[in-house]
């Protein structure tokens, strides 16, 4: 519940969910069980990948995937100034340092091919790509350089469930899905995500070798689940590694699972309230649309608009609220954090700029037509009033 009269998400729940939870209280399991098996079986056979294991949220799922890798302190990540702190902070929680490249521009503000490149030293290990808002990165170019320079490549794909890969004339080639494009992945089902379980997430991997090491990473490094002693399939465990409890439980198993079939349909509905808002905003003097030109594949996660300078974002973000609409900022740039001032890393000017005039709207499936043409007028209204008089002036 909140004040807001449209906020910026809102979730698609309804009876398979209710359904779902009871189903689970009424089998008295709760922790890592059938919900939870059937749930990675059911995701892998989505995403399309040979293994998919279900943690405890997707900071989780990136921090396995860079444990899994086997990073050492003093390697090197390469990864978008402009993500969520999620996959920085796990660097750091590895030993490993973030080092952070521009995005492609404020129409396509996902990691730059060329500025990874640059970045590149003897001690990189990994480039980490997100894919901003659910629209795929420029995945040819960054498979080709992590090939030719040996750097393990994680997809950050909190964002893209769903979405899939596209070339530069957006076609969808080979159908093959974010989070099945490199090495491993990351997803996340927290509450505002386009599959939501309130905290959850998935790390997906075709790679056999690192799914054994994923298997044991995410429960104290023990070779069993309670779940298979339970069932009688183990009477015991070894413990091969030092791991973490990262499981899932299976009450959002369960949510996952009814989240999961709705999925598809959801991201279209999200499209087309997408072209909506393009088409309502369309010719805003100064106001850039990212990926408007977009023909390929995107899960519409975000509905982002870039201001002409970082006062008229102020002025609509002011407007909107005023109006009772809810806007968010993603995200700020993150070698700006206090927390990564420290970082060594090169200039990132788009990836500022962007920072300081995105805003993004409300977008999720049950928003309607008639409420997305109610934020378009507000915008439209705000964005094209004078700018409030100085106080200098
Ligand atoms: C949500 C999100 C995360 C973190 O996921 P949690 O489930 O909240 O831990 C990481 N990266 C991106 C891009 C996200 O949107």
């Amino acid at each position: 519940m909140s004040d807001w009269r449209i906020a910026l998400s809102d979730l698609d729940y309804g009876p398979d969910e209710e359904a779902a939870v009871l189903r689970v209280l009424r089998s008295r399991w709760l922790s890592t069980g059938p919900e939870a098996e059937a749930f990675e079986r059911e995701f892998a056979t989505f995403i399309g990948t040979r293994h998919a294991f279900a943690v405890a949220n997707g900071t989780a799922a990136l921090h396995l995937a860079l444990l899994s890798l086997g990073l050492n302190p003093g390697d090197e990540t390469i990864q978008p100034a402009i993500n969520f702190v999620a996959a920085a902070n796990m660097t750091a929680a590895v030993g490993a340092v973030a080092v952070f490249a521009d995005i492609v521009g404020l129409e396509e503000p996902t990691i730059e091919p060329v500025s990874i490149e640059q970045l590149i030293t003897p001690r990189s290990r990994a480039v980490i790509v997100m894919h901003y808002g659910g629209y795929p990165c420029r995945m040819a170019g960054i498979v080709e350089l992590c090939r030719r320079h040996h750097l393990a490549l994680i997809e950050d794909a909190c964002h893209a469930i769903g979405a899939r890969f596209t070339d530069p004339q957006g076609r969808t080639p080979d159908g093959r899905m974010a989070g099945h494009l490199g090495d491993i992945s990351g997803f996340s089902f927290f509450s505002n995500k386009n599959l939501a379980t309130g905290e959850g997430g998935v790390v997906a991997t075709d790679r056999d070798d690192l799914a054994e090491r994923l298997r044991w990473l995410r429960s104290h490094g023990m070779t069993s689940l309670t779940w298979d002693r339970h069932r009688g399939h183990a009477s015991s465990y070894d413990v091969v590694g030092q791991g973490y409890n990262y499981r899932f439980d299976e009450i959002r198993a369960a949510l996952g699972r009814a989240q999961l079939a709705k999925l598809a349909a959801n991201n279209t509905r999200r499209g087309r309230l997408v072209t909506m808002y393009r088409e309502g905003l369309a010719e805003l003097p100064g106001w850039i649309i990212p990926f408007a030109q977009w023909r390929g594949s995107s899960a519409y996660h975000l509905m982002t608009i870039v201001a002409p300078d970082a006062q008229a974002r102020r002025q609509v973000a002011e407007a909107l609220k005023q109006a009772g609409v809810q806007t968010s900022l993603h995200y700020p740039c993150i070698p700006d954090f206090a927390g990564f001032r420290h970082a060594v890393s090169r200039e990132v000017p788009r990836s500022r700029d962007f920072a300081a005039r995105v805003l993004t709207l409300p977008l999720y499936p049950g928003l309607t037509p008639s409420q997305v043409e109610d934020i378009c007028a507000s915008v439209r209204a705000a964005a094209t009033r004078q700018p409030m008089a100085s106080r200098w002036g």
